[in-house]
């Protein structure tokens, strides 16, 4: 559904995305993970058009070239950026509506749908944005996204600065939310990313380095370290 060739993303002189290739189906959920500078962000910045790129994005077989961020968007490839731009100054029932504005006739998500999924904002429906914690813009942002009614989201850092408690209440509205899309999620939280996701790609320096099924990765203190530098939650202790 979503396949990515060649792609290279530079900043002046900083080749941030040095030829990744990636391919995902329908219905996959696939976590691209790898640490600070790794170039997760500049990935998806560059599928979803926000970056200018050398290489091809097709989306359902139709080439992203020369179309902006909007209509990348309209097509129902869904962006959630990395640090929560919530509207302050716009109620959470408003940020909400808002997404409906890339929804471009596709039928999905109902507001009832997403405070099924976020419980936490029902009694928060008329709280502006900037009053909100960092987990509940977060849900917002989420929120907003699914009010486009996805074919295909791409998540960044979902749970970046949140409490565990916060991080693992927003892995679990991504699991449910994976039944109904395709899912590509930026995470440094390997663990998090393996819970929500079949399929992991490591990326460093720009390039791929390693792919595996979530659990190999999960289950391996030897991958964990060599290409994330982390080990298994508990192991050793
Ligand atoms: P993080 O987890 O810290 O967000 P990342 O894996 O998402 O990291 P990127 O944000 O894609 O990595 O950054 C990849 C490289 O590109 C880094 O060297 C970074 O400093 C550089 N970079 C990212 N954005 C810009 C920018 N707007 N201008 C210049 N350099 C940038």
């Amino acid at each position: 559904m979503l396949v990515v060739e060649d792609l290279q993303v530079s900043y002046g002189t900083t080749e941030a995305v040095r030829g990744v290739s990636l391919s995902i189906d329908a219905g996959a959920a696939v976590a691209l993970l790898g640490a600070n500078g790794a170039g997760k962000t500049s990935t998806l910045r560059g599928i979803t058009r926000l970056e200018p790129i050398k290489g091809k994005v097709s989306f359902d077989g139709k080439d992203l070239a020369g179309l902006a961020p909007e209509a990348v968007a309209r097509l129902g490839l869904i962006h959630v950026p990395e640090g929560r731009h919530v509207f302050g100054d716009l109620t959470v029932h408003e940020n909400l509506q808002m997404g409906e504005t890339a929804k471009s006739g596709r039928s999905g998500w109902s507001f009832d749908d997403v405070y099924d999924l976020f419980p936490a904002l029902v009694p928060l429906r008329d709280r502006l944005g900037f009053a909100l914690s960092g987990g509940e813009q977060q849900m917002v942002v989420l929120g907003r996204a699914l009010m486009a009614a996805p074919r295909f989201l791409l998540v960044d850092e979902p749970s970046l600065g949140l409490a565990p408690v916060i991080a693992h209440a927003v892995a679990e509205a991504l699991v449910e939310v994976r039944d109904r899309m395709s899912l590509l999620v930026v995470e440094q939280n390997v663990h998090l990313a393996t819970q929500v996701c079949d399929r992991a790609v490591v990326i460093a320096e720009g390039q791929i380095r390693f792919e595996a099924e979530s659990h190999e990765l999960r289950d391996s203190d030897e991958l964990l370290a060599s290409y994330l530098g982390q080990r298994r939650t508990g192991a050793g202790t």
